[in-house]
């Protein structure tokens, strides 16, 4: 999904979500020639009834008014704020985004792909009824309730932004046709201190479809990727959606300015590479759709994590030597007048870690925040912690 207007998404200069990192992840796509590997195609921005699916009205009455006249935000509704500037066209942006992520719900849906990817989404901290963390409209929610709109009983959305995917969570808070599984940096340390293990749903039939892992702040490859194993794919073998959702912010870089996991691209990629082969093991049809996120290395990391993610959804992966097109680096300098990554790893690949299943310690930090995870959720799915 890409339409050349999502870079409108601009909160302005000195705001960490620079648009250019929208426009140089699809300039790395296209110079990898994936925009030829697959259909690019635009859908419109999600319309009023749409919004309406988890946007309450007088919230997008006051984004309307905002976008108007930016001096004019609420910011009762989180609007013109530190993370949330108003600017115009703030809501034609936020929707247009949005109306990606519902298009590709869509089109999985429907059996008119089996994968969509829109990484101009995953806006996954937007709340019914507010702005928050740099999210105006929650594309992440609008895509699953439009699935369950349509007739899906049952969709599973992950999310491995570094930080928690509160706004999905509390959409579906009650919902126990929504698994929501967030892997992120722990509420003591990051924004939004939320995603605790002990979060798992409201009381009654959706009891366990909201489940967190909270890492320790510096986990880096191995313990992610440990952690991921141990807790999504079990899960969502025995939940067996009939779309998954993925959120794959690239704010779990040791590069990412705005927080404190220590993950590689190399490690990144394998996570959606598991996505994948998750969708196609336990998805009838294999129906994905896979959004982007936060991430704010916004030269030297989103695009090339980006890249990866649109290649393993095309069906042409990109292979993590392979040296990067020259063209994409000048157009980085030209841009950013910064210097460009080579290549598209970090040269940890493949990365190895241990399994959950081969034993853990309970004196490990890492093995004491799945075992939370575990405890607290897996016996209310009926899985064994
Ligand atoms: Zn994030
Ligand atoms: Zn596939």
């Amino acid at each position: 999904m890409w339409d050349e207007a999502v870079t409108g998404y601009d909160f302005g200069s000195g705001h960490p979500m620079d648009p250019v990192r929208l426009a140089l992840t699809m300039g790395l796509v296209r110079a990898y020639g994936l925009d030829r590997a697959m259909r690019v195609v635009a859908a419109r921005p999600a319309g009023a009834s749409t919004l309406g699916l988890v946007h309450r009205e007088d919230y997008v009455d006051a984004v309307r008014a905002a976008s108007a006249d930016p001096k004019a935000a609420d910011q009762s509704y989180g609007l013109g704020t530190v993370d949330d500037p108003a600017f115009e066209g703030m809501h034609e942006a936020s929707a247009l985004i949005a109306g990606q992520s519902v298009g590709a719900a869509e089109a999985v849906w429907r059996g008119e792909a089996a994968h969509a990817v829109n990484f101009a989404g995953g806006l996954h901290h937007a709340m019914p009824g507010s702005a928050s963390g740099f999210c105006i409209y929650n594309d992440a929610s609008l895509a699953i309730a439009r699935l369950l709109e349509l007739g899906a009983e049952r969709v599973a959305y992950v999310d491995v932004d570094v930080h928690h995917g509160d706004g999905v969570q509390a959409a579906f808070w009650d919902d126990p046709r929504v698994l929501t599984v967030s892997l992120h940096e722990h509420p003591q340390t990051l924004f939004p201190q939320t995603g605790w293990p002990e979060e798992t749903g409201a009381a009654g039939a959706a009891e366990g479809s909201a489940v967190n892992v909270a890492l320790p702040a510096g986990t880096g490859d191995q313990g992610w990727l440990r952690a991921f194993h141990a807790v999504v794919p079990e899960l969502v073998a025995d939940f067996r959606p009939q779309v998954l959702v993925t959120q794959h912010g690239a704010d779990t870089h040791f590069e990412d300015p705005l927080a404190h996991l220590a993950v590689s691209l190399d490690a990144q990629r394998a996570v959606q590479e598991a996505c994948h082969t998750l969708a196609h093991e336990h998805v009838e049809g294999g129906r994905w759709v896979a959004l982007g996120g936060g991430g704010y290395a916004v030269v030297d990391v989103v695009p090339r994590s980006w890249t990866h993610l649109v290649g393993l959804a095309a069906h042409q992966p990109v292979e993590p030597e392979s040296v990067i097109p020259s063209s994409w680096r000048d157009e980085v300098y030209a841009r950013t007048r910064q210097l460009a990554p080579a290549r598209m790893t970090d040269g940890r690949w493949p990365v190895a870690w241990r399994r959950w299943e081969e034993g853990y310690d309970p004196a490990d930090r890492l093995d004491q925040a799945v075992l939370a995870t575990r405890r607290a959720v897996f016996p209310l799915r009926g899985l064994l912690a």
